[in-house]
């Protein structure tokens, strides 16, 4: 099964996401964390991505095409993945759908996770994330506090704040993801895979509701 998480920047797709991957056993590919271990090593591609990233603003398809393909390419993601992140434009979604195609397969569903610009930057502001790669958890110091301050629960690593988790950098990535999500979504309301969740943010449970409506319509599919 291949599915999409869609949805704005801090929409929670990466925990859903996440979540979804552990329980169908799927790997989860979220091109924001391959981009961001790429600056952090300081690779070429790092170099080149840098300055988007930076300014919230999004990495030339035809890059994020080509490094989604070879990670499409290895054993792991031969019976599907969630992918989180990607694509981010129609122009993505149709060298999926192409690749995919290559090779006898195709997009199962593309979750979008609505949530309004408001609730998202009251939410981003606030996050932070495990410095750890490998566990990568995300926490709101005031919706989803770790238990002890600054401290990963699950891993027990640093918490640390995103560079582009600032109100500035959200607004434009919100601006980025308006101008560029309708089409998107469009294009798969058309092939009949879109599926809306409206996550309610100020509920203790919202992680665990979504993950709940999401799996039982994949189950249902
Ligand atoms: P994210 O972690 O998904 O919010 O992504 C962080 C940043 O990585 C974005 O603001 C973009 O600069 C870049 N990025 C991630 N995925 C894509 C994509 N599919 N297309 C273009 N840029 C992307």
């Amino acid at each position: 099964m291949y599915i999409i998480m869609l949805g704005g920047p801090g929409s929670g797709k990466g925990s859903v996401g996440g979540r979804v991957s552990e329980d169908f056993n799927l790997p989860h590919i979220a091109t924001g964390d391959i981009f961001r271990a790429e600056l952090k090593s300081e690779t070429e591609l790092g170099k080149k991505i840098k300055k988007y990233m930076d300014n919230g603003l999004l990495v030339p398809d035809e890059v994020v095409i080509e490094t989604v393909e070879s990670r499409l390419s290895q054993e792991d993601v031969k019976n599907g993945a969630i992918l989180d992140g990607f694509p981010r434009t129609k122009d993505q979604a149709i060298a999926l759908d192409k690749f995919l195609a290559e090779k006898g397969k195709k997009v199962d569903a593309a979750i979008e996770l609505d949530v309004s610009d408001e609730d998202i930057v009251k939410r981003i502001v606030k996050r932070v994330i495990c410095s750890n790669k490998s566990c990568g958890e995300s926490y709101n110091t005031e919706f989803k506090p770790s238990k002890e301050e600054g401290i990963c629960d699950k891993c027990g690593s640093t918490l640390i704040k995103r560079a582009d988790d600032n109100e500035e950098t959200v607004m434009q990535r919100l601006k980025v993801y308006h101008d560029t999500s309708k089409e998107l979504l469009e294009y798969y309301k058309d092939t009949g895979v879109l599926y809306t969740v409206h996550p309610n943010i100020y509920s203790k449970t919202v992680l665990e509701d979504s993950v709940s409506e999401v799996e039982t319509y994949l189950k249902n599919k």
